[in-house]
């Protein structure tokens, strides 16, 4: 398979540490609200990466962490530790505990994976699940002194990174500044702009709702320790696959990288790390101030099935933004239903042929073409095209069915499921009361024409053969 990886900046062949065996862990959400349907597209391309693994044979051990503590408002914006705790702002302005707030968004976002079909984390780890996780990895961090103090926290220091390992900070970042450590920085007290917090003292007026004793005072994890203790927990020091979208490329996971290498020695931390470009909105970026943020209930509401934007998130690459419009994805709905009518259309075929030598040879060719599609660097919008030319070859219908079958466990999209019920617009009704009087009068010629357009605009037709 081949692989970008951003920490080379190339594509690869994937070669995990211990074949067949490979570990992933996935960043995920911060759990203060609904995650948008521009993190699902994210954590859509990690769940592809992982079927299209198990389709090629590996041994998957996937984890991911729920973020409900430390993740402050600066942290998206490049000033990391500055800023409000999300969960304790979501917390003020929802009247709720900010437990309550993080048990009520990380129960709606781990429902919501099946929703989407995205294959449950063998663990999904909470941060405040693995305080003593991260206090111990610190603390190896402060015998190795890669740590110093300063009035509001522990912090990590990256010039004596860089000196006991030889590696550069930063190296994978895409934001120059950050190698370049030129970044306008708010706490003067830092060693280095490009430092960073590791434990968050409470603020000496004001009680915290989540905090914790430490050797250090009562306080709280920075955002990046948590994915570092967590992912060695359970993956080990090192392992193969680190995702998550493209914004964690700056400065979260090149964190993540110092603080896993500076305590263990061990390079690198992740062999291969998978970003995916973000998803955009009407051509431009998607913010709750913009109103545009859309959840999977806004997709719901419009009367979508969540699979429906599953199918519109492979309909582009994941190393290339994507530009989400209602109407994108009422085009996906109208695809994917067609699809699946056609699918179950060769359910009901009777078959006719016996499969030849000719036949056999395209069955292993098409399974071929869908195999080169995902391990080209997952590219989706080929893989769906092999599906198409399936359908329309003429290999035996039960042949494309179990074909079809078989590349549903990488694109699950649930093929061979009913179409979901849906308003049925005044263009197909008035198509489908064309073809009852064209069946009245006899000419059912015409009437099958317009039946075979119905369904090519992905509607189903009921087909009474006794009048
Ligand atoms: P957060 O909840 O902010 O920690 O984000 C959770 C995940 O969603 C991270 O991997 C982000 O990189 C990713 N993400 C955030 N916004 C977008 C977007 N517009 N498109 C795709 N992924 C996103
Ligand atoms: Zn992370």
């Amino acid at each position: 398979m081949q692989l970008y990886n951003s920490l080379s900046r190339k594509v690869e062949e994937f070669k995990p540490i211990n074949p067949p065996h490979v570990g992933m862990y996935t960043c995920g959400p911060t759990v203060y609200s609904y995650p948008t349907i521009g993190n699902y597209r994210t954590y859509v391309t990690s769940d592809l990466l992982l079927r299209t693994l198990k389709f090629l044979g590996y041994e998957t051990k996937y984890v991911m962490n729920l973020t409900d503590v430390g993740h402050l408002t600066g942290d998206n914006s490049g000033d990391a530790d500055t800023g409000e705790d999300r969960l304790e702002k979501a917390s003020k302005k929802e009247n709720k505990t900010a437990w309550d707030i993080a048990k009520f968004y990380g129960d709606d976002f781990v429902n919501s994976l099946s929703k989407l079909n995205i294959e449950k984390p063998d663990i999904i780890a909470k941060a405040t699940d693995h305080i003593d996780d991260q206090i111990k990895l610190i603390e190896v961090l402060e015998k190795k002194k890669l740590t110093y103090k300063i009035s509001d926290g522990i912090y990590f220091d990256t010039v004596a990174f860089e000196k006991q390992t030889g590696e550069k900070y930063g190296e994978m970042s895409n934001l120059d500044q950050i190698k370049e450590g030129a970044r306008v920085e708010p706490n003067p007290q830092k060693k280095n702009p490009r430092d960073f917090a590791l434990w968050k003292f409470s603020p000496k007026d004001e009680k915290r709702q989540m905090e914790w004793e430490s050797p250090w005072g009562t306080g709280f994890p920075g955002w990046h320790i948590e994915c570092s203790a967590m992912s060695m927990k359970y993956l080990g020091e090192q392992f193969d696959i680190h995702a998550g979208g493209e914004d964690l490329r700056s400065t979260h996971h090149p964190n993540e990288i110092a603080q896993s290498e500076g305590a263990t020695g061990k390079i690198p931390f992740v062999k291969y790390w998978v970003h995916g470009a973000f998803l955009t909105v009407d051509g431009g970026r998607m913010g709750k101030s913009l109103g545009n943020a859309y959840t999977l209930h806004d997709v719901e509401e419009k009367g979508f099935d969540d699979l429906d934007l599953r199918y519109f998130y492979f309909t582009g690459h994941y190393r290339k933004q994507l530009n989400f419009t209602w109407e994108a994805l009422s085009a996906a709905q109208a695809a994917l239903n067609k699809l699946k009518l056609q699918v179950q259309n060769l359910r009901s075929q009777e078959e006719r042929n016996s499969l030849s030598e000719e036949k056999l040879s395209k069955v292993d060719a098409y399974r071929k073409e869908f195999t080169d599609a995902i391990s080209d660097d997952l590219n989706m919008p080929q893989a769906l095209a092999v599906v198409w030319e399936v359908l329309k070859s003429n290999i035996p219908s039960e042949d494309k069915y179990d074909l079809i079958m078989d590349f549903d466990e990488v694109l699950g999209l649930e093929l061979n499921k009913e179409v979901t019920q849906k308003e049925i617009p005044q263009e197909i009704k008035d198509l489908m009361q064309k073809r009852e009087e064209l069946r009245k009068s006899g000419n059912y010629e015409e009437a099958d024409k317009i039946r075979d357009e119905i369904i090519q605009k992905g509607y189903t037709v009921n087909d009474d053969k006794s009048s």
